[in-house]
């Protein structure tokens, strides 16, 4: 196996306040989005690119996240080649 597997993301959320419409970052289950969403997410630790995985078969892996990019796991925290020194991502989405 060798790929990470974070069961949650970020996703960017619109909030009306005041009539004013702010885009958040809020913490989301994987499992709550459908796999063709692939924009407007995040890594929860580094704030890297991610894409959607969900499971496809019954004893599988379980619907997860992994970075785009190979630095970005090798740098956080949450990935599965992480070298042990936590760094946020390089090329953040933001
Ligand atoms: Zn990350």
């Amino acid at each position: 196996m060798s790929h990470d597997l974070m069961t949650k993301c970020e996703q960017r959320c619109l909030f009306k306040i005041n009539d004013e419409k702010i885009w958040k970052w809020v913490e989301v289950e994987v499992s709550a989005l459908t796999s063709g969403e692939q924009t407007n997410i995040r890594c929860v630790h580094c704030h890297g690119r991610v894409r959607v995985h969900k499971q496809n078969v019954q004893h599988g892996p379980k619907d997860h996240v992994e970075h785009r990019v190979k630095r970005d796991s090798e740098n956080c925290k949450g990935g599965h080649y992480f070298k042990g020194e936590h760094k946020m991502s390089q090329e953040p989405v933001n």
